[in-house]
């Protein structure tokens, strides 16, 4: 199968007992994109992750990365593919540079090239001074590295990690945002799932959205975030003014406030109205305003929105 998308899902389903996990889900994921899988807990996307790399077997549907189907040519599939999961395991007997040289071997490969990478990605993630070390003698930051150099051994076309910044500190979560833009800058295609929603917007061009196994969206995130209905104006005022009456605003400013404190307040408007009556409504509450600015919804903003979920 010759196309351009380093993963295909097709009408992928995942049933545990009642519990559908995975309902038909289709979209393809463009060889070298930089791609986010979001959705709130329980959503499916660690049974896509696991799926596509043939840890979980799909119900019914079919999967390919790389062109190559996850079950009938796992081989080839999984060659293609490199897994960046949450947690290690620890192993109280192998040092990294032995987890290493076992993981290269699992994909037949070594001698001095494969030596000189693993040595590389050692440097590259600043475990070079650690590679001696047996991994339950880890700090979880480090934990968090090694899993990440041992899932590059095979240089994959596509690199797949699952919440790679979740509970580390900003110093690492700085490093691997790094790291993972120059790997999509050498041709690689990343897939990511996160929770911190601003990662994404960052770092993602496109993203699927998933909530209780069905696609809820497929976009460029550009384009889900200028397609959502509102913008929000935020309304500076002048501090300990009497005119400042939070409870004097107008009905329909009232219900459309986003947020409020004492010298501000942010409001949820309706692309479509103008920005001529809020100022009418605006004006007749006599506010002492400092400073008004608009902005677009963030993918936060959108995603909440999608989702139903709350803040
Ligand atoms: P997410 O990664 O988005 O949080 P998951 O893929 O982990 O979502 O879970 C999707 C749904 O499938 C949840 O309802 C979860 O409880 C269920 N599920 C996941 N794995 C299993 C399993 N091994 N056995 C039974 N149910 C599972």
């Amino acid at each position: 199968m010759a196309d351009n998308n380093a993963v295909s899902f097709q009408k992928v389903s995942k049933n545990y007992h009642n519990i559908e996990a995975l309902k038909e889900i289709s979209f393809n994921v463009e060889k070298g994109s930089f791609f986010g899988l979001l959705g709130p807990n329980g959503a499916g996307k660690s049974t896509l992750i696991n799926a596509m790399s043939g840890l979980v077997t799909p119900t019914s549907g079919e999967i390919f990365v790389n062109g190559s189907h996850t079950i009938r040519d796992y081989r080839q599939a999984r060659k293609s593919l490199g897994l960046v999961p949450q947690e290690l395991i620890s192993d109280p007997f192998f040092s990294i540079k032995e987890l290493l040289r076992i993981q290269s071997g699992y994909f037949g490969l070594k001698g001095k090239q494969q030596q000189n990478w693993t040595d590389e990605l050692l440097e590259r993630l600043s475990l070079a001074d650690k590679r001696n070390a047996i991994t339950n003698e880890l700090s979880g930051g480090m934990k968090r590295r090694v899993l990440i150099a041992m899932a590059l051994v095979h240089k994959p076309e596509v690199i797949v990690l699952d919440e790679p910044t979740a509970g580390v500190d900003v110093d690492l979560r700085k490093t691997l945002w790094e790291f993972t833009k120059e790997l999509h800058q050498q041709g690689h295609t990343i897939i990511l799932t996160t929770h911190y929603l601003e990662e994404a917007e960052a770092l993602c061009e496109k993203v699927a959205i998933l909530q209780n196994g069905e696609l809820k969206a497929l976009e460029r995130v550009t384009d889900l975030v200028s397609k959502h209905a509102f913008r929000y104006v935020r309304v500076s005022l002048v501090a300990n003014e009497q005119n400042n009456d939070y409870n004097q605003l107008d009905k329909n400013l009232k219900e459309r406030v986003d947020s409020h404190s004492a010298t501000e307040i942010v409001f949820k408007i309706e692309k479509e109205l103008s920005l001529n009556k809020f100022s009418q409504w605006l004006s007749i509450c006599k506010f002492k305003i400092k400073d008004i600015s608009t902005r677009d919804a963030t993918l936060e903003e959108a995603f909440l929105d999608l989702t139903g979920a709350k803040k």
